[in-house]
Formats: C-alpha cells, structure tokens, sequence
C-alpha cells in the first residue's frame, strides 16, 4: 500500500448545497440583539453593512442552501480540496490512531476563507454594490477577500491589524496583487481609528479595533458594504463545504471520525469540518467527539464568559451571545494572527454551552513544535493558526497509543505556512516565547461586558 494516500472527489462531485446547522439543533442559538434596545435585530438594521441575501442567510434555518451556480464555478478551481491519511505522521508518533486530515491550503489564498469571501462577493456584486471594507488579523481573509473582489469587479479595502502588518509584509503585497488597497489598523482614515492613536500612538491594534474602522466606513456609504471572514452565521454556512466533502471522502476511506479536531479563531474552519458531522449525529447518526482547539493567550471558548458582548472593540456591532474574553480585550502579540480575536461564533459558541464539543488551549511553542514535525512527515508547512489544531492531534493520537485504541481522528488543515516562515525562523531561533493573557487585563474587560435585559 502506498505511504500515503489522497482521497479525491470528482469534480461533478462538488456540492451542490452548503449545510446549516441551524436546522438540527436541539434548542435554537439565542438572537442576536440590537445594542441598547436589547431587541433582536431585523433584517433593516443590517441592510446598511450586508446584501440582504447573506441576511437571510444569516436567520435562515433551512438545511440545505443552494450554492449558486458561479460560486461553485469558482470553487471548482481547488475544489473539492483533498483529504489526506497522514500515515508518515502515524508512523511517526507511533501511535495506533487514523489519522486524516481535509487540507485547504490548496485555495489560491492557501487557507480556507475564499470558501466565503468568493460567496460574499457574488451576493454583494448581484446587489449593486460597489466597494467592500473589511478588516484582517494575519492578512488571510484580507488575501482572500482581495481575491474574490477582482473577480466580481469589487473594490476592496482592508483594515490590517498593525502588529501582524508589520510582520507579515508579504501578506500586504498579495492583497495588493490581487487589487485591494491595504491600511494599518488603528489608521487614521476613521473616527474610531484616531481615537483609538489618540489613546495609544503605539497600538498593536486587535481583530476589534480593525473590525470598527471596517464597519464605520460601511455605514457611511451606499455603495460600500462590509464583510467578515468568520462568526457570523453566513459565513459557517459557506465553510460547511469543507464538512461535506470530507463526509463523502470518509466514505471512500471506509472509515468515520471517532474525533474531528479544528483550530478555532472565530470559529469558521472548524465549524466548517465539524458541522456537518454534528449534523448528522443530531439526526441520529454516528456518535462523534469534536474538540475546537484555541490559543492559550486568547482562551475564549476555555476561560472566556458566556455572554451577550460586542463583536467589534468599538461597540458598533450588534450583540451576539458568545464565549468571550470582553471586547476591549487585546490579546498578547503571538503568531497565529487569525486566532487574536476575543469573542467566538455564536453559534460555536451556543454548541459549546449545550455540551456539544469540547475546547482546549495550547501555547504557540507546543504548537510550532507540532507543526514542524507535522511539515517533516507530510511535508506541508502548516499556517501557525492550524498547528494548534495539530497541537490537539497530537495529545489525541498519544493517548490511543497509552490506551492502545486506534481511533479516527479528522481534523482541518485550515491553511499552509508559505507567508508565515518568519514566525518559524523565530521558532527555530528559541525567540518564540509561550505568552499568557494578562489576568487583570481579562478580569477588566469582563466587567466591561454590555449589560442585556433580555438575558
Ligand atoms: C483565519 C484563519 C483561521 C482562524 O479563523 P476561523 O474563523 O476560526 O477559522 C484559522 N486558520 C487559518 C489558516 C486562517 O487563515
């Protein structure tokens, strides 16, 4: 047999419709609430950020939605993505684990977000608009974003959280190739943005801060709108392609996930593999442990509260409930980017409440460690957001082999490495250190939490 072993959809085995969790849910996630009033949003308060399609997306609770046509065109040019067994990674952690995972680094942004960003700017451009404002930790949503509004004629504009824009150069000159215009965040283009240099000419920025320039700009224009790359419920329903491919991958392996791990930052890619799945075991289907594995210096599915709070640090945003660490809470600097974001998908979020999956927590040098002998058995380099999904394979696969049991275990590789090698120089000079969120900080921005009536 050979070593290692690809399992390959056809093309005409592409799905054809995403999946919605919402439609198996024992109990439905709380609303998402209009702050101040404390009421739930309609669909007239978010007309002015998003096109009512993905709106409607937003509440739906149908379980299957068509994937229009030109989408799927789109995806078909790395999709379906492969799912590989990791039988070099098996051999050697000597463990007698399955191990597969989905790799979808093969996109032309080389992670999982054009799965949504070319979906969103369909729906955007079928509406008329003519510009989209985003926000980007690592730069790979707006990579992403960049990509898929060349090709629906869009103009694009990125909001880059300032420490990772200085990092990650490279990940700038990409979003410029593709056409988009890419500013520092906090910049001094928005209200919130100088406020936020008035307070700290130094700021690192954060996920929030660029969220409330991207989402400030939006609403000042008609023919702007805004688009995020993950917790919003639309954007889980376009991921859920990456599920349902694997679920018929699984199928040509003969096998099913005993575990299904993803790395979770808002929650997208995880839920996108492991919905699916979920899905079919609320049906009835086979019993299957999912774990969403998290940075240890931004816990929020592990340390964060369960609560109605703000998505964006300058509280522009409706209110979702979700596991949070306080949106005025900035993380530590560390190199998985797109992990540094201090809320979680509703959703995920509402999943974890009912006891439906599990969360841990690791630190980046475990994580880098795992990647780099992941890179050196299945010779992908692993984006530093996916080696803490790696991280979880890892303590998963070492306990089969002291329990002697070989389970299957699933997991998302949401990306590859290519713009991140400076974090690995880093890594492999010792500079990297192991960064824990500052209590006190936490412990501030918690009791910062909006309080809601409704709770
Ligand atoms: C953005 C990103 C993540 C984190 O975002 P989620 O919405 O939690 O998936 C993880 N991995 C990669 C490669 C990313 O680009």
């Amino acid at each position: 047999m050979s070593n290692q072993i690809k399992y390959l959809l056809d093309e005409e085995k592409l799905p054809k419709t995403w999946y919605n969790l919402a439609a198996d849910l024992p109990e439905p996630a709380p609303p998402v609430l209009h702050p101040g009033a404390g009421q739930p949003v309609g669909p007239d308060d978010l007309a002015p950020l998003f096109p009512m399609a993905l709106i409607a997306q937003e509440v739906s609770a149908e379980r299957e939605i068509e994937i229009p046509e030109p989408v799927r065109e789109i995806y078909r040019q790395w999709r379906p993505s492969p799912l590989h067994r990791a039988r070099r990674l098996e051999e050697a952690l000597d463990t007698p684990a399955r191990i597969y995972y989905k790799y979808e680094g093969v996109s032309p942004a080389g992670s999982h977000k054009p799965n949504t960003s070319v979906a969103q700017a369909f729906y955007n451009k079928e509406e008329g608009v003519k510009r989209l404002t985003t926000e980007t930790g690592a730069g790979q949503w707006g990579s992403s974003l960049a990509y898929a509004g060349n090709l629906f004629g869009l103009e694009v504009e990125v909001y880059m959280v300032r420490i990772s824009y200085d990092q990650k150069p490279y990940r700038r000159a990409l979003m410029e190739t593709y056409g988009a215009q890419c500013f520092a965040s906090p910049s001094d283009r928005t209200e919130f943005g100088k406020a936020a240099l008035a307070k700290d000419p130094d700021s690192p920025g954060s996920l929030g801060i660029a969220i409330s320039e991207a989402v400030e700009l939006a609403a000042q224009r008609d023919d702007t709108k805004y688009a995020l790359g993950s917790v919003l419920n639309h954007v889980l329903l376009h991921q859920s392609v990456i599920g349902v491919e694997a679920m018929a991958q699984m199928e040509m392996a003969d096998d099913y996930p005993d575990i299904i791990i993803g790395c979770a930052g808002g929650g997208s890619n995880f839920a996108g593999l492991a919905f699916p799945f979920l899905g079919a075991k609320l049906r009835g289907g086979a019993d299957v442990r999912i774990i969403a594995s998290e940075p240890a210096a931004c816990p929020s599915l592990t340390r964060g509260t369960y609560a109605y709070d703000f998505g964006d640090t300058g509280n522009l945003t409706p209110l979702v409930k979700m596991y949070t660490l306080g949106s005025s809470f900035i993380p530590p600097g560390f190199h998985a980017g797109g992990l540094r974001y201090h809320g979680m998908a509703g959703m995920v979020s509402h999943i974890k409440d009912l006891g439906l999956i599990e969360a841990a927590a690791y630190q980046q040098i475990g994580c880098f460690e795992a990647a780099v002998k992941f890179a050196r058995s299945e010779g992908i380099v692993p984006a530093p957001e996916s080696s803490h999904a790696i991280r979880a394979v890892f303590e998963q696969a070492e306990q089969c082999k002291r329990e002697g049991t070989a389970k299957t275990i699933l997991f998302n590789l949401s990306g590859h490495g290519h713009f991140d090698m400076a974090a690995y120089t880093d890594y492999f000079a010792n500079k990297l250190e192991d960064r824990d969120y500052d209590e006190a900080s936490l412990q501030t921005a918690l009791a910062a939490l909006p309080q809601v009536a409704a709770e």
